[in-house]
């Protein structure tokens, strides 16, 4: 219908975007789920069309955040099928299990949480009109103290461009592949640098789009049971999706730029 809202959700096929892309739906927003698998997609597209008593506001679109190809077909595919993106979640993530810890899998982490998710809203922000929304699932695991120098913390703080936050994204790469990113100052997680980098950037593209009246917040979903946590997290993915969805619907558009975590600003 006309002035129905527009959403897309990433990563949405299982866990925490499953859930945002319901919700969302059942807000009776026209959500477009999306997946980078086509078969799981689809099926987590039929589930949530029943979910919201066979809402006909819920459509599947194939995208894998972390290939450049995918990226440029589904916004080639946004710019000419709708009108416009009023909510862009970012929600799809990677974290490695157990004590996985290596230059190659950095680099897939990094390429997924970070640079990703920064592909997917340079692609799709100039469909972003003024009031729209831009939420990146980010994590409390990524915060800027785990870093262990206050030079790598003041330069996560003064960044002000997204080429600066690749900058340090490489830097941890380079320091993990000769070994020296301990002495450098970094922490031994890529999840938690990973979305650090996720959150800074989050920041940086809040500012640069403020002109326009778009806000982008970041925002950490809790410790939630999925796959991601082999299931031991205390929240449901339905309490998970709480804030995501608060952040897309109701939050105050003065806290772009700002972290979230349980419905509040969190110091970051
Ligand atoms: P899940 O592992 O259940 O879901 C992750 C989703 O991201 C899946 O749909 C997965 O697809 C998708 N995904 C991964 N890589 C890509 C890609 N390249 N392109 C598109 N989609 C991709 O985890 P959660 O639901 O728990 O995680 C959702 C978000 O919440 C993540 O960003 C995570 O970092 C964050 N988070 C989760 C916490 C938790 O306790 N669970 C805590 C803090 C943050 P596929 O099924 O194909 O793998």
């Amino acid at each position: 219908t006309k002035n129905q809202k527009i959403a897309i959700v990433t990563g949405a096929n299982k866990g925490i975007g499953y859930e945002i892309a319901r919700q969302l739906a059942q807000a009776g927003l026209r959500t477009v789920l999306t997946a980078r698998n086509e078969e799981l997609g689809r099926e987590a597209t039929k589930k949530v069309a029943e979910a919201t008593a066979g809402s006909d506001a819920v459509q599947f679109m194939q995208l894998d955040i972390a290939s450049p190809r995918s990226v440029d077909d589904f916004g080639r595919w946004a710019e000419q099928e709708l009108p416009n993106v009023d909510i862009l979640i970012n929600n799809a993530g990677i974290a490695y299990k157990g004590n996985v810890f290596g230059a190659e899998e950095a680099r897939t982490t990094m390429a997924t949480n970070f640079a990703g998710t920064r592909a997917v809203c340079e692609r799709l922000e100039r469909l972003i009109p003024e009031g729209g929304r831009i939420v990146n699932v980010c994590s409390l695991a990524g915060k800027q103290s785990i870093l262990r120098s206050p030079e790598l913390r003041s330069r996560f703080e003064n960044a002000s461009s997204a080429e600066e936050v690749a900058t340090l994204s490489e830097d941890f790469l380079q320091g993990l592949s000769s070994g020296s990113y301990g002495k450098e100052g970094w922490p031994g997680s890529m999840y938690g640098v990973s979305k650090l980098c996720e959150a800074t950037y989050s920041r940086v593209l809040a500012e640069q789009l403020k002109p326009r009246g778009v806000a982008v917040y970041a925002c950490c979903p809790g410790y939630v049971a999925t796959d991601m946590s082999s299931f031991k997290g205390h929240k449901t993915p339905e309490q998970g999706a709480d804030t995501p969805v608060w952040l897309a619907l109701h939050a105050p558009s003065s806290g772009s730029g700002k972290f979230y975590s349980d419905r509040k600003e969190e110091p970051f």
